[in-house]
């Protein structure tokens, strides 16, 4: 039971609630849902089982990445005439890789006061169980979806672009066997990993060690790929490629490789790419098989 308290009126609060173990929620927050006049949820049925573990009754409205923008100017409204209003999501942070942000700008705009109520964010918790230097990250959402954007995007890490930063990703079930994949043909086995799976919750798990060790395990069992994922990268190992496999290719003989597979087979892409690139033949063959084995994945 929460009990209700008096709000500044015409406040807009960010809300953080539980990514899984329903009691991660500060009294702050209890008490701010069950005091405003409306709280903008996410996804409505899920808020309703949160609120009624808590006895808190207050009417809800949607606001999800389909109709944010359309809510705009009615939550300004409401806010001008004096309402308290609360913003939560599925779970964890607002705006987190979840709705909210053209929503909190907007409110800037119209000098309305936005309050954060802070808790859970899979992000942090993850970072502060992963072992992996968190003196400098970089939170970098989900992966892309496509393989090749996907494997675009690896590469530009190993390239060093993002310095030797800790790279944290979230993940999903249907994507971490890919995703891990492209990470250990392009960042090599030796990488230092760690993965978060479903913190807070029954099956929560932690794996960690080389990317290679961790791959074995997450594939070995489907039970290990179930459930929400955060990935912890150490920039260290990722910018020194210290394991670099001697059969590596060049950043951008790979991307090349990539292009050229989508049109041709391994053998025509090979013998192009030996032409443009100047790069050994048994080098960039093998690139190419393992990138070609991995079209599966998209
Ligand atoms: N706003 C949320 C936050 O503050 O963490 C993130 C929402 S995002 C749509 C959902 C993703 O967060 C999941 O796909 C997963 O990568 C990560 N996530 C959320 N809850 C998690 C949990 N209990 N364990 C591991 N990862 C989780």
């Amino acid at each position: 039971m929460s009990s209700e308290v008096n709000l500044e009126s015409g406040v807009m609060y960010i809300v953080a609630t539980p990514i899984g173990n329903i009691e991660d929620i500060s009294s702050r927050a209890l008490s701010v849902l069950s005091s405003v006049d409306y709280i903008f949820a996410e996804d409505t049925r899920r808020t309703a089982k949160l609120l009624h573990q808590y006895s808190i009754k207050a009417p809800m409205q949607s606001l999800h990445d389909h109709n944010e923008s359309d809510r705009i100017d009615d939550v300004i409204a409401l806010l001008e005439s004096g309402n308290n209003l609360a913003l939560v999501s599925d779970a964890g942070t607002p705006l987190i890789s979840d709705p909210g942000y053209k929503l909190v700008k907007a409110l800037h705009q119209h000098n309305l006061k936005v309050v954060p109520i802070p808790g859970a964010s899979a992000l942090i918790s993850a970072l502060s169980v992963a072992g992996i230097a968190t003196d400098k990250f970089s939170f970098e959402g989900f992966l892309p979806a496509k393989l090749h954007a996907r494997q675009s995007v690896l590469n530009d890490y190993k390239s060093g672009l993002l310095g030797d930063r800790t790279l944290v990703f979230y993940e999903s079930t249907h994507r971490i066997i890919s995703s891990l994949t492209d990470m250990l043909e392009i960042l090599g086995e030796e990488q230092e990993i760690t993965i978060a799976r479903e913190l807070t919750k029954t099956y929560e798990t932690l794996y960690v060690g080389t990317l290679k060790d961790v791959f074995t395990i997450i594939s070995s069992d489907s039970n290990h790929q179930k459930g929400e994922f955060v990935i912890v990268l150490s920039g260290k190992s990722y910018v020194t490629d210290s394991n670099a496999d001697k059969n590596d290719i060049s950043v951008q003989s790979r991307e090349l490789l990539i292009k050229l597979l989508t049109e041709l087979t391994v053998k025509q892409a090979v013998s192009l790419a030996v032409k443009i690139t100047g790069e050994k033949k048994k080098k960039l063959y093998s690139a190419a098989l393992k990138i070609d084995s991995n079209k599966g994945f998209e």
